[in-house]
C-alpha cells in the first residue's frame, strides 16, 4: 500500500467468518493498519484473545451478561471494554478511517448506521443493512458523506467496473450466484436436507446464516435488494445468472454491449482487501487465478420454482415499502430454526412466504419504523415457524 500513516480500522462482527477474514489480512499487513476496535455477540474468550493480538483501544460484546468475562480476560491490559447495545454503538462512533460492518442480520444496522452518521468510510459486509433500510441508509450516508464501499463479493465487482460518471449508460448489472450446495437438486431432494448439508457451500466458506442463504438462494435475492440501494439502476436493471464456479464475480453491461466483468478466486480476502486499501490496492494473500485450469465456466437461468426464496425477494423489491423487511427478518427467524432443527428445508420458503402474505405495512418514514415492523415480522415468523414444527 502506498499509504504512509497506517488506516485505523474497527471491526464489527470481528469474531465471524468476515471479521476474521479481515483481521487475517490486517495480520499480514500490519505496519498498514491500526485496528482500533472489535466487538463479537457471543465469543468473548476469542474476542478478548484478538482484542489483546492486535492491541486495540476496545473490545465490546454484544450480549451484556458475557461483560464479566470480558473484563475478567482482558484485565491486566490497558484494553477498555464494554457490552451491550450501547457499547457496540460507541464502538462504530469511536474514531477510526474505516468501519468493517460485519456484523450479521438485522442487529447490524444501529451500529453501523452511527459509523455512518460519524461520516467513516464503511466497508459493509453487513447487507441486511440495505434489505431492512436502504433509502434511509443510503440518505444518511450522503447526507453525513459517508463512503460505502461493498465487501459482498458480487457488488464489490460491480463496483470496480460501475461507471458512476456515465451512469445513464449502463444497461444492466449481472449478479452471479454460485447457486449454492443444491443446484442440481429438485423437488423432493430437497425436503430432507440436513443443516450440516446445507452449510456447506461448494465454492466459499461463510457464517452459517449466509451459508443457509445460498443454499435456498435467498442470499442472491437479499443481493438483489442490496445492488438495487448500492447502484443508480432501476429494479428491473437488474438480473441474476447462476454460475456455479463463482470465478466471475458479476457483471455490468453497457449500452454499446460490452460487458465488463470482475473475476477471481473465490476467496472474501480479495473483495475485503480491495476495501480495506480503497483507493489503493493491497497483496491479498489469495490463490491466483488459473482460467485454463477453470476452463469450463457454465451459465444457466436460475431456478424459481425450485428456490422460491430468490422469486419473493424479487416480488419484495418491486412492491417496494415493508416488504423487504418482513422477507428478511421472517428469513432470519426461518433460518434460525432450520439450523435449530425445528423446521424443515422447504419450510423457510413457506415461512417467508406467509409472512410476506399477512404483512399489509406501508414503506417505513423512519428507522424506529423500521425496528417496529422488524419485531412485528419477527413475532409473525415465529408464529408460523411454530406452526410447522407441529
Ligand atoms: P458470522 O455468523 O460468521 O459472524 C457474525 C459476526 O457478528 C460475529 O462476530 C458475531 O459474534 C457477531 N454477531 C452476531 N449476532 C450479533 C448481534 N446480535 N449483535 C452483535 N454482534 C453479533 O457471519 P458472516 O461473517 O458470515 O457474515 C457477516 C455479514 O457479512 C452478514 O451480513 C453476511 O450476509 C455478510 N457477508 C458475508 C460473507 C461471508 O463470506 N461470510 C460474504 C458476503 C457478505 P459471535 O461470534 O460472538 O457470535
Amino acid at each position: 500500500m502506498s499509504n504512509v500513516s497506517p488506516k485505523s480500522i474497527s471491526i464489527l462482527g470481528a469474531t465471524g467468518s468476515v471479521g476474521l477474514s479481515t483481521l487475517d489480512l490486517v495480520r499480514k499487513n500490519r505496519d498498514a493498519f491500526k485496528v482500533v476496535a472489535l466487538t463479537a455477540n457471543n465469543s468473548v474468550e476469542e474476542l478478548a484473545t484478538l482484542a489483546i493480538e492486535f492491541d486495540v483501544e476496545f473490545a465490546v460484546v454484544g450480549n451484556a451478561e458475557q461483560y464479566s468475562t470480558l473484563k475478567q480476560a482482558l484485565s491486566g491490559t490497558n484494553i477498555a471494554c464494554g457490552a451491550g447495545q450501547a457499547a457496540l454503538i460507541e464502538a462504530a462512533e469511536r474514531s477510526s478511517d474505516l468501519v468493517m460492518a460485519a456484523i450479521v442480520g438485522s442487529a447490524g444496522l444501529t451500529p453501523t448506521l452511527a459509523a455512518v452518521q460519524r461520516g467513516a468510510t464503511i466497508a459493509l459486509a453487513n447487507k441486511e443493512c440495505l434489505v431492512c433500510a436502504g433509502d434511509l441508509f443510503m440518505k444518511e450516508a450522503d447526507a453525513n458523506n459517508a463512503k460505502i464501499l461493498p465487501v459482498d463479493s458480487e457488488h464489490n465487482a460491480i463496483f470496480q467496473v460501475f461507471d458512476f460518471d456515465r451512469p445513464a449508460s449502463v444497461e444492466k448489472i449481472i449478479l452471479t450466484a454460485s447457486g449454492g450446495p443444491f443446484w442440481n437438486r429438485r423437488g423432493d431432494c430437497l425436503k430432507n436436507v440436513t443443516p450440516e448439508e446445507a452449510i456447506a457451500h461448494p465454492n466459499w466458506s461463510m457464517g452459517p446464516k449466509i451459508s443457509v442463504d445460498s443454499a435456498t438462494m435467498m442470499n442472491k435475492g437479499l443481493e438483489l435488494i442490496e445492488a438495487f440501494h448500492l447502484f443508480p439502476v432501476a429494479a428491473d436493471q437488474i438480473e441474476v445468472v447462476v454460475h456455479p464456479q463463482s470465478i466471475i464475480h458479476s457483471m455490468v453491461q453497457y449500452a454499446d454491449g460490452s460487458v465488463l466483468a470482475q473475476l477471481g478466486s473465490p476467496d472474501m480476502r480479495t473483495p475485503i482487501a480491495y476495501a480495506l486499501a480503497w483507493p489503493n490496492r493491497m497483496n491479498a494473500p489469495v490463490d491466483r487465478l488459473s482460467l485454463p485450469k477453470n476452463a469450463d465456466l457454465t451459465f444457466a437461468e436460475p431456478d424459481l420454482d425450485t428456490f422460491p426464496c430468490l422469486d419473493l425477494a424479487m416480488q419484495s423489491l418491486h412492491h417496494g415499502g415493508a416488504a423487504p423487511i418482513v422477507l428478511n427478518a421472517a428469513n432470519e427467524i426461518a433460518v434460525e430454526a432450520f439450523l435449530a432443527g425445528q423446521i424443515g428445508f422447504m419450510d423457510i420458503s413457506s415461512v417467508v412466504k406467509s409472512a410476506l402474505d399477512k404483512s399489509d405495512m406501508k414503506a417505513p418514514q423512519s428507522l424506529s419504523m423500521v425496528f417496529e415492523y422488524d419485531m412485528e415480522a419477527r413475532r409473525a415468523a415465529q408464529a408460523l415457524v411454530e406452526h410447522h414444527a407441529q
